[in-house]
């Protein structure tokens, strides 16, 4: 229902200066699906981020890997979402994994922080996930919904979000979510927005899926109904994120 594909690309903290120039020069070598087809947006380390959007084909956006929940001022070490507004990044993704794991960052947070980086004029990729606990319990429809509802209390537009469901046992697992438990989720998370936001919001928003993507294993799951693409962590460092991209075709 006219939902690009959309392929992000996670660098998290990873690489030097030399390992950005290979990735960039991969990156513009590469043979790429018209931007009809497939939106591309990278996420580099925030030191990183000027010199990648300058040296990168126009064709491929950038992305934060997070941004400060509020106006920028006396928050030693954040990054406020104008600082990113007025660099030109057009992106952010809020919500990771390992930022609800590591840095605490609870559901109430990770809203605010969407809204707040819309209200600078950033577009967001919203990551939601269940943890294996929460998979084996049973609870996985519960927790992705909770986690968007937390969001959805805080924000009245969806057009500049993308929703990442991202099972956290999948992400730098290599455990890849099966395309079927991909599909039921997503599907899930779809009538989720029918029910509570729109029918609009559920047709149009996209839900994209990340959890040990390959070039290998991306095929299968880019045939799911509701999957609108991918959030890509490890292999988007290597020359096969080419190939994922491609999986839009
Ligand atoms: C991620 O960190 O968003 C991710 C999906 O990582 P990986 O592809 O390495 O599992």
């Amino acid at each position: 229902m006219g939902r690009k594909f959309f392929v992000g690309g996670n660098w998290k903290c990873n690489g030097t200066t030399e390992d950005v120039k290979k990735i960039v020069s991969t990156l513009n070598a590469g043979e790429l699906p018209s931007t009809d087809v497939v939106e591309v947006v990278v996420s580099p380390p925030f030191v990183f981020l000027t010199t990648v959007k300058s040296e990168l084909r126009p064709e491929i956006q950038v992305a934060a890997q997070n941004c400060w929940v509020k106006k920028g001022g006396a928050f030693t070490g954040e990054v406020s979402a104008e600082m990113l507004a007025n660099l030109g990044v057009p992106w952010v993704i809020l919500g990771h994994s390992e930022r609800r794991a590591l840095l605490q960052e609870t559901n109430e947070f990770v809203g605010d922080k969407v809204a707040y980086a819309l209200s600078q004029g950033l577009k967001v990729i919203a990551c939601v996930g269940e943890t294996l606990e929460q998979r084996e319990a049973g609870t996985t429809m519960e927790v992705v919904a909770a986690q968007t509802k937390a969001i959805a209390d805080k924000i009245s537009c969806w057009d500049d979000v993308v929703l990442a469901y991202e099972p956290v046992w999948a992400i730098g697992t290599g455990k890849v979510a099966s395309p079927g438990q991909a599909q039921e989720v997503h599907a899930g998370l779809r009538k989720w927005f029918e029910e509570n936001i729109s029918a609009e919001v559920a047709a149009t928003t996209r839900i994209i899926y990340g959890g040990s993507v390959s070039g290998s294993n991306c095929k299968e799951l880019a045939g799911q109904q509701d999957v609108d693409g991918f959030l890509v962590g490890g292999a988007s460092l290597k020359p096969e994120f080419i190939d994922i991209i491609k999986a839009a075709e």
